[in-house]
């Protein structure tokens, strides 16, 4: 080639470059700004479109690369993935959202175990393998290939097709600690030695299966948490790939996945007030032991939807709680035409959301919002909540049970002990909104709802809600 047009050729090289640089620039800085709008709902929408637009921008910077020998496979592979990602996007309830998460997880793992491997099997065969390299691979593949089978138990377990409840057995604990205590030494030669192919696969064999020992003893209602941890360490697999193949956009999204994911299991953890140990290691979700005799068991009281609606109809104060069950009802709609009614007659109507109410970070806020609920009526913060509970005419609970479980503050043996709940028996009158007589999703009984002030209105939320609805609206037609 004539020297003039090998100096384009290289001009036009480091111009394609340039603008990878700079789109990954701008990616970076929108997928941070992103989350940082994520933090607050009324800008969380916006939060989406920015790391949407960030990722958009990493692509097409990628796309850019002078490297890549043929865009034939890539296209192939963004029709297949977009034709599968789009209708399940479209179409996956809310309350299905975690499942669909760990799902599509597993997949991004796959990637990054793939890329580990081959990348390893290259620069193996081009002689390029350094211990820095082999390290930063070892790290994908460990935590790229225990991501793949974890999400995908986890996926099973929500989507129950295998049991939610944890799979225990004698020295579990034991057995898994010895796993990963093997799978570091090997990843530890793989550095000292490279081109110890046993020790790079042994690394790859034994997260596969660390993945689905480790998740094996979680119950399916600690899944949110396991799901976050691994979306940490599908961040930290993406940033140690960033490292091996030097792309830097991988690097910091990677790294911003692995601590946000990280930071949101423990915030989880947290607000349920267990140890991070505890969700994993603990086994939480097993049948709990017989409990002590405590007495022939109370019975609830009801209230009819009449009797009901005439107390919300002139109540001053009323404090909505919802939990799982309006998610599960998509109750949030008529639950807004019930407060928008009782305000009409000159009532205020609060809403406590608590941190783990649902079965996702944010579940209820996101569905609330949904519904147009101005965000100045939502309380996040419990103990704000408790104090407006104190002076309410009418608490209602939609779909909720073990936020509101005040074992959770006076029973030392109840799993719940030492979770911070809402007081709802604070306020003049409890109404409980449940189906039936379902325990939570820890399995155990709840005294608020033979509590002397708290009235059950059985029945699916969204029915007794808009029940309530088509009374007061009645009282008012003064029918
Ligand atoms: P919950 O304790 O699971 O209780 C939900 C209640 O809703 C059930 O008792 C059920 O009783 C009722 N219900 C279900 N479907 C209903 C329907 N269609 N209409 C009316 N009621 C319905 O829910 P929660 O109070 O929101 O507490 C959340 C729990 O999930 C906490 O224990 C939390 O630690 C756990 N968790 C949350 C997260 C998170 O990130 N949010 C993560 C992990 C774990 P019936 O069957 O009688 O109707």
């Amino acid at each position: 080639m004539p020297l003039f047009f090998q100096e384009a050729a290289v001009m036009n090289d480091s111009i394609a470059g340039m603008i990878t640089q700079a789109t990954y620039f701008a990616a970076s800085v929108l997928f941070i700004l992103g989350l940082k709008s994520l933090t607050r709902p009324d800008s969380a929408r916006r939060g989406m479109q920015q790391a949407a637009v960030g990722m958009l921008l990493a692509v097409i910077g990628t796309l850019l690369n002078q490297h890549i020998l043929t865009y034939q496979w890539i296209l192939i592979g963004l029709v297949v993935g977009a034709a599968a990602g789009w209708p399940m996007a479209m179409k996956i309830e809310m309350t299905a959202m975690p499942q669909f998460i760990a799902f599509s997880h597993a997949f991004g793992a796959i990637a990054a175990t793939l890329v580990g491997v081959v990348e390893y099997r290259e620069l193996g065969r081009t002689g390029e393998l350094t211990h820095g390299l082999a390290g930063a691979l070892g790290f994908e593949v460990l935590f790229g290939a225990l991501t793949v089978t974890g999400s995908f138990m986890a996926f099973g377990k929500l989507q129950e097709l295998i049991t939610g409840r944890p799979i225990t057995f004698k020295g579990q604990n034991f057995f898994n600690v010895a796993l990963i205590g093997v799978a570091f030494l090997s990843f530890a030669w793989l550095i000292y030695q490279p081109d110890a192919q046993w020790a790079f696969y042994t690394v790859v064999g034994l997260a596969l299966f660390l993945g689905i020992s480790m998740v094996l003893p979680i119950g399916g209602g600690d899944m949110p948490v396991v799901i976050s941890l691994l979306n940490s360490y599908a961040g930290l697999a993406a940033a140690a790939t960033g490292f091996a193949i030097g792309n830097n956009v991988l690097i910091i999204a990677g790294a911003l996945e692995g601590a946000g994911g990280f930071i949101l299991s423990v915030i989880m953890s947290k607000a349920m007030n267990r140890s991070f140990g505890n969700v994993i290691f603990g086994a939480f979700g097993a049948p709990p032991a017989a409990a002590g005799a405590k007495g022939p068991a109370k019975e609830p009281k009801s209230i009819s939807a009449e009797d009901a609606a005439t107390q919300l109809a002139y109540a001053s104060s009323v404090v909505v709680i919802p939990g799982y069950g309006m998610a599960v009802a998509q109750a949030q709609h008529v639950c807004r035409e019930l407060a928008d009614l009782i305000e009409a007659n000159g009532g205020a109507v609060k809403y406590a959301i608590h941190p783990v109410a649902g079965r996702m970070p944010g579940h209820l806020n996101v569905i609330l919002a949904e519904a147009g609920i101005d965000y100045g009526a939502l309380m996040t913060d419990v103990d704000d909540a408790n104090r407006v509970l104190k002076d309410a005419d009418i608490a209602i609970v939609v779909g909720g049970n073990d936020i509101v479980n005040p074992d959770a503050e006076n029973e030392k043996s109840s799993p719940l002990y030492g979770m911070p709940i809402f007081r709802p028996w604070t306020a003049k009158v409890t109404y409980v909104i449940k189906r039936g007589k379902g325990v939570g999703f820890s399995g155990v009984e709840n005294p608020l709802f033979t509590l002397d002030t708290t009235r059950m209105i059985y029945g699916d939320a969204k029915g007794a809600l808009g029940t309530l609805v088509k009374e007061i609206k009645a009282l008012s037609e003064g029918h």
